[in-house]
């Protein structure tokens, strides 16, 4: 099913890619078209007949999605894009992501070092992307599609790659917005490794702050109306974090203890929130604790580590 939004003057379609069977984690989102329609993020390859079957719902072939936005190069938003250039769509990413889609054997690999024998389950088959079907943006470009306007936003912080992309006075935000489930008032930062930068990360959020958003669409998870209160509940969990890892990194804990710690500074915050276990699991399914673990480890010996 897709939720349709008309605030904006085009319709915004949410689709729900159910990742591992789970509702409301990964989406991506359908922009209809005078000639067929853009997708704004494509999802794991592992997730690809849910997108066929959403598409096919809304009455498009995979073949008349023109173009796919892709926020990032991570494997949850961008797994399908390879799939997706198959059947004729233009990716449009960011130049630092674009040599990793048309030789992925870094980004697999990388991901292979975090997830293991994980890999297949969560992210299925990833295609390459040939270099013919990719169009690299630099920031603030203006994407023209049909009768659709994007502006790309250069936002790091997350992934030194990350746009968020302007449409009207919505943004996709990918995710340099951070993860909030639907009809809850709780923010999650996902702080991968290699590239979890907490000070690139505030000023992405400036960056956002100064632009016109009455709508904010984060990949984990759909529509949100209050983007102010958004922006200031993640900034406020950067500086949160930034506290926690002042106290908890000089320590050196043994990795049981630090993966404690951090899981009980985590659900301190779910709790203040009243985030119940069931919305939870969501959360770790979007955006799991052991991959911002490791983001936090690797930001702090690269950028923070004294000696
Ligand atoms: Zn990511």
């Amino acid at each position: 099913m897709s939720n349709k939004d008309n605030s904006s003057s085009f319709p915004i379609h949410t689709l729900d890619l159910k990742f591992l069977g789970i509702e409301g984690a990964i989406a991506c989102y359908l922009i209809p078209h005078e000639e067929g329609a853009v997708l704004v993020e494509c999802g794991p390859g592992s997730t690809v007949p849910v997108l066929q079957a959403h598409l096919r719902s809304a009455g498009f072939a995979a073949r008349e999605i023109s173009d796919v936005l892709l926020t990032h190069i991570h494997l949850d938003h961008a797994g399908a894009s390879g799939w997706l250039a198959q059947h004729g769509a233009r990716i449009h990413v960011h130049p630092i992501g674009a040599p990793h889609l048309i030789e992925p054997e870094r980004l697999l690999s990388s991901a292979e070092r975090i997830y293991g024998d994980q890999m297949e389950l969560l992210w299925g088959e990833f295609f390459p992307v040939p270099e013919s079907s990719l169009v690299i943006h630099q920031d603030r470009e203006f994407i023209e599609i049909n009768n659709l306007v994007f502006q790309a936003i250069e936002t790091p912080g997350h992934a030194s790659h990350h746009f968020a992309y302007l449409f009207n006075s919505a943004c996709f935000t990918g995710d340099i917005g951070g993860v909030r489930m639907a009809g809850t008032k709780h923010v999650r930062l996902p702080m991968p490794p290699p590239e979890f930068h907490l000070e690139s990360w505030k000023q992405s959020i400036e960056v956002l702050r100064n632009e016109n958003i009455s709508c904010i669409l984060p990949t984990h998870f759909g529509m949100f109306t209050d983007p102010e209160w958004h922006f200031a509940a993640l900034m406020d969990g950067l500086n949160d974090v930034e506290i926690w890892m002042e106290e908890f990194m000089p320590k050196k804990l043994p990795p049981n203890e630090f993966r404690a710690e951090f899981l009980r500074w985590e659900s301190e915050r779910a709790r203040k929130d009243h985030i119940n276990n069931q919305i939870s699991d969501v959360y770790h399914a979007a955006n799991p604790p052991e991959i911002s673990i490791l983001g936090i480890q690797r930001y702090w010996q690269k950028h923070r580590h004294t000696g």
